[in-house]
């Protein structure tokens, strides 16, 4: 008889989940809760294409899970194999216990752990044409996947996280990133220490958006030299220190009875201004 299993189960390198109870089920599902994503130094993406994406991009696999549904699939043995060659571990899971993980029903076939990875602030140098966004503390992980997932589609070379900020490595965030969370370089840094890169590092022009801002954001030219878009908190706005740091403080002209823009769609809406400068610049060139 024809075994149906894929290649790599013969030799025992796929290991076969069906209790809420097992060990590793459970670490994985741990990694719901940031404490255990910290602890762990990892976190959860869903979905073959991601996980393919996410292995194409040079992430480490920890393990990848996949339904019996998935069994015979030569996408998904392929994402195994690549998984085993990495060193990682390889689950086929029943669909109870992939729903147990991702909290979902009717889930993804394939659910990958990766290493978590962070750039640290000071590798951060933005050169001429480059834009970075700054966020200050963002809370919603909705906000910060679009935030991350724009800033990819845009062309943007990255996202800073300043202070206490929603988990970029949260399930919602990655979520909302749809991908994008691993091809776009993440750092983070306290306040201080981004004022402190602002200050003695940062050649570029730092461009915050504020409802008062005194200049409407059409009228800045950012095609000359790198900028870093600083955006703030959903609920405060920009603290007084970061504001003042900025070189302009930028408005996005308002009607109408609403107080501010949700920070996603000003961010989407201020970093496809800057995009069209720079390709205006080249234009005329
Ligand atoms: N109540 C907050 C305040 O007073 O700033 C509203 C914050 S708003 C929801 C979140 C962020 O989105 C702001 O800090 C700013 O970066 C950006 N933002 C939203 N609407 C904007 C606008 N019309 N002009 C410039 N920035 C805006």
């Amino acid at each position: 008889m024809t075994s149906h299993r894929p290649a790599s189960n013969r030799v025992g390198q796929v290991k076969e989940v069906t209790s809420l109870a097992n060990p590793l089920v459970k670490d994985i599902r741990a990694l719901a809760q940031k404490k255990f994503r910290d602890q762990q130094h990892a976190f959860l993406a869903e979905g073959l294409k991601l996980v393919i994406d996410a292995l194409d991009l040079g992430w480490t696999i920890r393990t990848l899970v996949y339904s019996k549904a998935g069994r015979g699939n030569a996408a998904v043995e392929r994402a195994a194999a690549r998984t085993v060659a990495a060193g990682g571990l390889v689950l086929e899971v029943s669909e109870k216990v992939l729903t147990a993980i991702t909290r979902r029903d009717n889930p993804q076939m394939v659910v990958g752990v990766f290493e978590q990875k962070l750039m640290p602030l000071k590798a951060v140098a933005p050169e001429k044409g480059d834009v970075w966004v700054a966020l200050d503390r963002v809370r919603d992980p909705g906000n910060l996947g679009t935030v991350i997932r724009t800033v990819d589609a845009v062309g943007a070379k990255g996202v800073i996280l300043i202070g206490e900020t929603t988990d970029p490595f949260a399930i919602e965030t990655v979520r909302a990133t749809m991908g994008s969370v691993f091809a776009v370089p993440i750092a983070r840094a306290s306040q201080d220490a981004f004022l402190a890169w602002r200050r003695d590092h940062l050649k570029a022009m730092l461009v915050g958006t504020h409802l008062k801002g005194a200049v409407d954001y059409r009228s800045v030219d950012y095609a000359h030299g790198p900028v870093v878009l600083l955006m703030g908190n959903e609920q405060q706005g920009l603290p007084e220190a970061l504001a003042q740091a900025c070189d302009r403080l930028v408005r996005i002209p308002q009607a109408g009875r609403a107080d501010s823009l949700n920070l996603a769609v000003s961010t989407g809406v201020m970093l496809y201004e800057i995009r069209r400068a720079a390709l205006s610049l080249e234009a005329r060139a």
